[in-house]
């Protein structure tokens, strides 16, 4: 169909699973996929959970190697693209190679953050975003002794916790009043906090990191915005990502906190999508652009771009979920919690297994889940469904949620 062929940049969950759906829709014309990475294309997720706690723990590949081969998908890894001309329609890469196509996806997700604050640049100090960044932290992270995390989000937690299973001493420095406080109901916020203490993590809120201090070259202790100082051989930057929108800016396309794209993941130029971490996508329901950072955005995201890119375009109507695995704790999230008026807890806080279900009005939004995979399931059954059940029957653990939305689905 196209003689030059598609090409892809950044092969993560969303790039390699775009490249995936291009095969599965039926799209049997050139397919390159390009990324900087040096690993081929591997799941994200583990990277701060089990492949840092043991040394052994290989990356987790999305699929094997002899996949892209059967699938005729050309995987170009260690290749950075510099620039991109749209009007000519080709790329160039770092090392000077250029590549022609016909159609282009950018999946080329985000970056960490870091913060500014005098420091970041001594040994010691670490980020986590791709495998090369995981496998420095863990090397650092099985000889230190003294670890700080600067941010209490998923990633910093979830690095905490497994800081603490392998005995270091763990102290968390969170800017806000409660952690993870961007995405989850402050009851999740206060039993993680809970959690994590009982773990024997030193956890500090309203504590703005102030700087880095080295000897040598090394970090040797953090000190908090107040003027405390924290010993530490260890310091990781947990405080968000930025997404990778350069190459995109630079060619001309719309940049806004993220890629623009419509509803079908195509931006202002009809031979060019984007799906993922960078992207920013107008939400059918709230109404205005929202940048998600998850695996099932970005994979759901690049299955919506391969039907665009050929042709079929259909709007991402997707339900957003997520989850995070701190120490044995198993937190789910589904839905988006913005604007809601209400929240009723399904099961006991106390128990280590409930379900915050958040409603605006009597409309249910959002489900975080604490131990209750099953909540989780029902939930991204009932959002898909776009079915409400009571904030008193989701609070009632004699209603079997399950067989009610089977009930209700099956007479849909
Ligand atoms: C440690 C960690 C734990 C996580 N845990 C979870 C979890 O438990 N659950 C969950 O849902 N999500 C989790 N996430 C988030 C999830 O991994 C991301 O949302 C997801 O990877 C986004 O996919 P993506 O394809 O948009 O971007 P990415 O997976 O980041 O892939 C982008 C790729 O593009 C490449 N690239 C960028 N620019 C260029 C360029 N110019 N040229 C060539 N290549 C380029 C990058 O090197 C990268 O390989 C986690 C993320 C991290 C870092």
């Amino acid at each position: 169909m196209f003689e030059k062929g598609i090409i892809i940049i950044g092969g993560g969950h969303g790039g390699s699973q775009l490249a995936a759906s291009l095969r599965s829709e039926g799209y049997d014309g050139p397919l390159t996929l390009v990324t900087a990475e040096t690993d081929i294309p591997y799941q994200r997720p583990p990277l701060s959970k089990a492949f840092l706690k043991e040394a052994r723990h290989d990356l987790l590949p999305l699929r094997p190697e002899s996949f892209y081969e059967k699938n005729a998908i050309r995987l170009m890894l260690a290749a950075e693209v510099e620039s991109i001309d749209l009007g000519g329609r080709t790329l160039r890469l770092a090392d000077g190679a250029v590549l022609d196509f016909d159609r282009l996806a950018l999946a080329t997700g985000a970056r960490a953050r870091l913060p500014a604050v005098d420091g970041t640049h001594l040994a010691g100090v670490h980020v986590l975003r791709v495998a090369a960044e995981a496998r420095a932290l863990r090397d650092r992270l099985h000889a230190a002794e003294n670890v700080v995390v600067i941010g209490g989000g998923f990633i910093g937690l979830e690095v905490a916790a497994t800081a603490r299973l392998l005995g270091k001493t763990v102290t968390v420095l969170e800017a806000a009043d409660r952690l993870m406080g961007r995405v989850v109901a402050p009851e999740i916020s206060r039993h993680f906090l809970d959690l994590h203490r009982g773990w024997g993590t030193d956890i500090r809120l309203s504590t703005a990191v102030g700087r880095v201090v080295g000897d040598g070259g090394r970090v040797v202790a953090v000190e908090t915005a107040g003027g405390d100082s924290i010993p530490a051989d260890l310091a990781l930057m947990g405080i968000g990502v930025l997404p990778n929108v350069e190459i995109a800016a630079a060619a001309g396309l719309a940049v806004e906190n993220g890629i623009l794209v419509d509803e079908t993941m195509a931006t202002a130029t009809p031979e060019v999508v984007a799906v993922g971490d960078c992207v920013s996508f107008p939400h059918w329901e709230l109404k205005r652009r929202i940048r998600l950072e998850s695996v099932q955005n970005a994979v759901d995201q690049a299955k919506t771009a391969a039907k665009t890119l050929l042709g079929r375009p259909e709007p991402f109507h997707e339900v957003p979920w997520f989850w995070s695995d701190q120490g044995d704790v198993k937190l789910q999230m589904v839905g988006l919690p913005f604007g809601t008026t209400r929240a009723v807890i399904r099961g006991k806080v106390e128990d280590n297994r409930f379900s915050v279900f958040h409603f605006a009005g009597e409309r249910l939004l959002a489900i975080d889940s604490v131990n209750r995979a099953t909540d989780h399931m029902v939930g991204r059954r009932l959002l898909a469904a776009g079915l409400s059940p009571s904030p008193e029957i989701c609070a009632d653990e004699s209603v079997d949620l399950k067989a009610l939305v089977q009930t209700v689905t099956a007479g849909a």
